[in-house]
């Protein structure tokens, strides 16, 4: 099952970014190309039938599976990244970290106005994140779909928080 082997993977690292935190490490999933492509196959057998106009992944680790599964889908990726990295005309979204406030952005041509966006990231932990996302993909016109994540943290409740948005939330491994 794609879930165990998922868990198999992924590498925890204590301590990282700072003490208390049990980082999962995904770089140990990306070493196994035959897990990969389970991983993008069991996020396009999910998705069926699913309205997507195009994908939306989270700097920088949601960039991995994102294009992949975008790719496979047939539909636009487009970044979702953090401030001052857009060459572009921008649209930007500040939002709560524990500590501080971090700063996501967007290209104003991302996508058109009315189109089905789904959102993916290789981890979900709060939602705190792509509920960020989620609200600035609307102030630029588009629907938030659904989600899709490699990794949940589930005793982080990131689902029940996100789950207003849409509750198309794909978490492979939780
Ligand atoms: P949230 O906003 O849901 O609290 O945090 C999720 C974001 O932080 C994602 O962009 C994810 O990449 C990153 N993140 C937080 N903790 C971890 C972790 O343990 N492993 C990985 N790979 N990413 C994490």
């Amino acid at each position: 099952m794609i879930e165990e082997q998922i868990k198999a993977a992924v590498r925890d690292i204590p301590d990282f970014p700072k003490p208390g935190i049990i980082f999962k490490d995904i770089t140990t999933i990306l070493k196994d190309p035959a897990l990969c492509r389970d991983i993008v196959d069991a996020f396009a057998e999910r998705l069926q039938g699913m309205r997507i106009d195009a994908i939306a992944g989270i700097e920088s680790r949601g960039f991995l599976f994102g294009l992949t599964l975008a790719t496979k889908l047939g539909v636009p990726f487009v970044p979702v990244r953090k401030a001052g990295k857009l060459p572009y005309t921008i649209k930007q979204k500040a939002y709560k970290l524990e500590y501080g406030t971090a700063v996501i952005e967007m290209h104003t041509d991302a996508f058109e106005p009315g189109q089905h966006i789904l959102l993916h990231d290789d981890l979900l932990a709060t939602g705190g994140t792509v509920t960020a996302a989620s609200e600035l993909i609307k102030e630029l016109g588009g629907v938030v779909c659904g989600f899709s994540f490699v990794v949940g943290l589930g005793f982080l409740n990131g689902k029940e928080r996100i789950a207003p948005i849409s509750d198309k939330i794909i978490v492979l491994a939780e």
